[in-house]
């Protein structure tokens, strides 16, 4: 059994303020569309997020539990243009906050369109996420819509970029579509966790 087949939604939080305690988290960050909710998906191996039609509507934190203590956490998507400046402050303090500031976060998961990677929204998180040394892992989603030599094209030169701005964060191909990079993914998460994958 893999460590995210029991993944069951437990709860939406609204802000900060509303933060459940939890003992580890992984957080799941991306901009809205790029397929954060489909490899959440992916690796639960069933549909347990909300792919949505409408991006960029939601700014709700949801929590999936992963066994005792341990939970997924999916943030909300950032990036989407036809969102209201003031949305887009709000959204931006709470992401900036709880990737600077939540204790029980243990890693971050940053999922990036295969074909737009590393955009100056996704590199504002890992600024924000750098300072408090925690494991950062990039998961290159959509591969499937390059081809194999644009992929691995594509996987250098984000692990060159990333090796200037944060040598210790990882990264790989990943498709929600061909089931591709799913074992990669959770033995990295597993090993956050200290459980087996
Ligand atoms: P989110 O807004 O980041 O949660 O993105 P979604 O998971 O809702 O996906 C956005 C769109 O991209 C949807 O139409 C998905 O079907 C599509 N998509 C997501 N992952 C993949 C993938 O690995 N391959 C392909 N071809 N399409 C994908």
């Amino acid at each position: 059994m893999s460590l995210f087949s029991r993944l069951a939604f437990e709860k939406s939080a609204h802000g900060l303020a509303d933060l459940p305690v939890t003992r580890r988290e992984i957080a799941f960050a991306g901009r809205s569309n790029a397929g954060k909710s489909s490899a959440i998906n992916a690796l639960a191996g069933r549909r347990a997020a909300f792919v949505s039609k409408t991006p960029g509507r939601t700014q709700l934190i949801n929590f999936f539990r992963i066994a005792d203590g341990d939970y997924l956490v999916d943030l909300p998507g950032y990036g989407y243009a036809r969102v209201p400046e003031a949305v887009r402050r709000q959204w931006q303090k709470v992401l900036s906050r709880y990737l600077e500031g939540r204790q029980s976060l243990v890693g971050l998961v940053l999922i990036m369109d295969a074909r737009h990677p590393l955009t100056p929204l996704d590199r504002q998180m890992i600024h924000w996420f750098s300072p408090t040394q925690r494991p950062l892992h990039c998961l290159l989603t959509k591969a499937d819509k390059l081809s194999r030599s644009e992929a691995a094209r594509t996987l250098r030169l984000v692990q060159r970029e990333l090796a200037e701005i944060w040598p210790a964060a990882t990264v790989q191909l990943f498709s929600s579509l061909k089931k591709e990079g799913l074992v990669e993914a959770e033995a990295v998460l597993a090993r956050w966790l200290g459980r087996a994958a």
